[in-house]
């Protein structure tokens, strides 16, 4: 267990704990939110029973503000206005819900409060720019409800506390590894999944993608690292969940060069095998890669909860210029990653597919997506957990890294 995990699920026994003297009487009393009123600077969500607490934080790609509340539950409340779009909910889990506030404007929580009675909470917002903004995103989420004094059933008297905590899962902007310098060029391998999200799952469920793709990743890393030639990141080295535009942004972040998605495939057709490359594009090449962008893209949708909310906006972003010459970069690699790794690894036919893959999104980074095998398919299965084909995906990736930066480098 790592240690974000831990903190996490100190978090909530805390919130747990401090929930319980709002529910006298009654195991897990239910609040509804039972309406979200928006005015030009303020939100305010109003429940049926108190709240003890809640907590925010902001997402990026597109800008909104996530708000969880423990011990409440929705009910059909729509509202938009002031700087907000729109506005999603669902139950986080049973016993949270979460709303969504799609901003129309840069935007932070500049103050929350509970009313006394802990029956609405306000949220006033601040504009700003969209720095700021990505400052708020990267320091995670803020806890409303409660101050640093210990606890007491009179807590919700008090009101309009505001207690940023550390976040339970920051952005962490992981560490570079390999040849010194800044100069070096810089690819961040991507494991998918991971976390509460297992991906793809062998037949008898004992295999996951999640864990497949991080040992898959980790060996392209070794790799790269000890070809001397490029610095070299992760997206994570462990099991955590990552929201995909946070998968994205983290290569920008870094600036990085290259970035590259490490998955394994599955179908319904356990005869289906092979790797296969995706880059991006608006309009998928087949249905086979309009399908696989649909599963890729739902790792952001949680119970029901879209945490992306960008699975429309893959077109819009294509507009841009700067895309279209990424886009032509990331084709050009995927084909030399082909060409690299066909020795030694068997591809599907027509191996380079395109589609619209929110994590591939990334205006500025050449990026590809590597479906490694069939995780449905025994062969390719057993093929997936060897050390072996695992060391001849990343032997394939180094060749055709060093090819790719070789090339822009001569400026071809
Ligand atoms: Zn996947």
């Amino acid at each position: 267990m790592c240690l974000g995990s831990v903190s996490r699920s100190l978090l909530l026994i805390l919130l747990l704990l401090l929930a319980l003297p709002f529910m006298a009487g009654e195991a897990r009393a239910a609040a509804t939110v039972s309406a979200i009123e928006i005015t030009p600077s303020n939100v305010t969500l109003r429940f049926d029973q108190p709240v003890a607490t809640a907590s925010a934080f902001m997402l990026s790609g597109p800008q909104r503000i996530a708000v969880d509340l423990p011990g409440a539950r929705m009910s059909q409340v729509a509202a938009s206005g002031g700087m907000i779009a729109s506005t999603r909910h669902g139950q986080y889990d049973p016993n949270t819900a979460r709303v969504v506030f799609t901003l129309n404007r840069s935007a932070i929580i500049g103050d929350a409060s509970f009313s006394a009675d802990h029956r609405a909470l306000t949220l006033t917002l601040k504009p700003v720019t969209e720095s700021l903004f990505g400052r708020a995103v990267r320091k995670g989420r803020q806890l409303f409800g409660l101050d640093d004094k210990p606890v007491d059933p009179r807590a919700a008297q008090r009101g309009g506390i505001t207690v940023p905590l550390d976040p339970p899962r920051p952005l962490a902007v992981p560490t570079v590894t390999g040849a010194r310098g800044t100069r070096r060029p810089l690819v961040v391998i991507d494991a998918g999944h991971g976390g509460h999200d297992p991906g793809s799952q062998s037949a008898d469920g004992k295999y996951k993608e999640k864990n497949i793709a991080l040992a898959i990743a980790k060996a392209i890393r070794d790799e790269l690292v000890a070809s001397g030639r490029v610095r070299v990141a992760l997206t994570r080295s462990d099991d955590r969940f990552l929201v995909l535009g946070e998968r994205r942004e983290i290569a920008r972040r870094l600036k990085a060069d290259l970035f590259i998605s490490v998955h394994a495939d599955s179908a319904t057709n356990s005869a289906a095998r092979g790797a296969s490359i995706y880059t991006l594009s608006e309009v998928a090449s087949d249905r086979v890669a309009a399908q696989l962008a649909a599963k890729e893209n739902r790792a952001d949708i949680l119970n029901g909860v879209d945490l992306g909310g960008e699975n429309n906006e893959v077109s819009s972003i294509l507009l841009d210029l700067a895309q279209r010459e990424t886009m032509n970069i990331s084709s050009q690699f995927a084909a030399l990653l082909q060409r690299e790794m066909s020795p030694t690894i068997h591809f599907k036919d027509e191996a380079h597919r395109f589609a619209g893959l929110i994590v591939l999104k990334a205006p500025d980074v050449a990026s590809v997506l590597l479906e490694t095998g069939y995780i449905s398919n025994d062969d390719d299965l057993a093929l997936l957990l060897s050390n072996d084909y695992r060391r001849n995906i990343a032997n394939g990736v180094r060749k055709a890294v060093e090819i790719h930066f070789a090339r822009r480098l001569a400026g071809e």
